[in-house]
């Protein structure tokens, strides 16, 4: 057995097989990971024999959930290196970078980057931030020496992408957040594309927010979460009112709950963080050097093939995490797209909501392959024999 093939975890997923029970080659995990068996059982079972709801029940069962419930906060909070009451549960990370961007008391100048998601840039313009943007490097890096240059006392805020979800390029979030606070503003790490797939410590890191959803985790959609640190957590006022986010309602005064209750308003998504916890334990077991290595490796195979071929692009940087974006001159990525599917090669193609990053790029859309910890050599394989078929199609 191959390297990869010995760390791939594919018998763990009952999502990587067609309807026909051929070999599915999922080559979107950037989009949305598949599910190991263990948290579709911590899932159902939540859902089924231990379902009840949490913080209010008197009777046994929710005093369990609601234990749960709360160990599963525990678990995802020491996952990142962070403390138990600086985790609030959101929908994902759209939701708490819109979290943050609302709530933040501190509004001014937020220093972004050409490469961020739709959602690291969409908030902080609908919640009146001034947007600055720091330019990339020729290989698709955020540029933080011109970063150190732009940045000002006005930021408040700086929120880049830990890894992008388009190129794979990693940034030094360590000189990233000293780059912040040597003007006094905060540095909020996107980490959607960088939790899967690099160990992440945010004391170490040095941040002060984090952003990332369950699902790229190979946990559930519908839940994710905006690490805080606790000190700037309490400074910040709710956003969301409802239940479970209060101290005492009155008509004339209501007062809130501390952090990160005040920001949980209503009824929380119970199964959906009992089976986040569940993703958390799954990766922490493997361990994401273990991982982090492993889709290097896949990214090395794929550059390289890929980069043999002259009429191929490629973008981001040769030590990209677990992501290939690329062009084949004369075949649309959408087509692309649809003939690989014929060979049960699942990939991405579009603007992977970065419409900026694709303007600065020159192009409208990429194929992108991205990886996961149960891909292997015969995934990317069946890529690019799918990849020759497509250009023998198009002449
Ligand atoms: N940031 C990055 C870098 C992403 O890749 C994504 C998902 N594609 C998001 C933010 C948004 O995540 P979600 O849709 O799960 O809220």
């Amino acid at each position: 057995m191959s390297v990869t093939q010995t760390m791939s975890r594919k018998a763990d997923f009952p999502g990587l097989v067609t309807a026909e029970g051929k070999p599915w080659h999922y080559l979107d995990s950037a989009a949305t990971a598949q599910k190991p068996q263990v948290v579709i059982d911590a899932t159902s079972d939540a859902m089924g024999k231990d379902y009840a709801t949490v913080h209010r029940g008197v009777y046994s069962r929710s005093a369990e959930m609601t234990l749960g419930y709360e160990a599963a906060r525990r678990t995802v909070a020491s996952f990142i290196g962070g403390q138990e009451d600086e985790i609030v549960f959101t929908r994902g990370a759209t939701e708490a970078i819109n979290l943050l961007a609302y709530s933040y008391p501190d509004k001014g100048r937020v220093l972004l980057s050409e490469l961020e998601h739709h959602s690291n840039i969409v908030p902080w313009q609908l919640a009146g931030w001034q947007v600055d943007v720091c330019p990339l490097t020729d290989d698709g890096r955020i540029d933080l020496d011109a970063a150190e240059a732009m940045l000002t006392r006005e930021h408040k805020m700086v929120a880049f992408a830990h890894v992008s979800n388009v190129l794979g390029s990693m940034v030094d979030g360590k000189r990233a957040a000293d780059l912040a606070h040597a003007v006094g503003a905060k540095l909020l790490l996107d980490g959607c594309q960088a939790v899967p797939r690099l160990p992440v410590d945010v004391a170490a890191l040095d941040c002060d927010f984090y952003a990332f959803s369950a699902h790229k985790l190979y946990g559930p959609t519908g839940i994710g979460a905006l690490w805080g640190r606790a000190d700037l957590l309490a400074a910040m006022p709710p956003w969301q009112g409802g239940g479970a986010m209060i101290d005492k309602v009155g008509f004339d005064a209501t007062t809130y709950a501390p952090a990160p209750q005040r920001f949980e308003a209503g009824t929380p998504a119970i199964i959906e963080a009992i089976g986040f916890a569940a993703a958390c334990d799954y990766v922490s077991d493997i361990g994401r050097e273990a991982i982090h290595r492993h889709e290097a490796e896949l990214v090395r195979q794929t550059r390289e093939a890929l980069g043999a071929m002259n009429d191929v692009t490629l973008f981001g940087p040769d030590d990209s995490a677990g992501i290939v974006s690329f062009l084949i001159d004369g075949v649309h990525p959408h087509d692309l797209g649809t003939i690989l599917d014929e060979e049960n090669v699942a990939i991405r193609a579009g603007h992977h909501c970065a419409q900026p990053l694709m303007e600065k790029l020159g192009i409208t859309a990429t194929a992108r392959a991205s990886f996961g910890i149960y891909s292997d050599e015969d995934d990317v394989a069946a890529l690019i024999r799918g990849i020759e078929r497509t250009k023998r199609i198009f002449g």
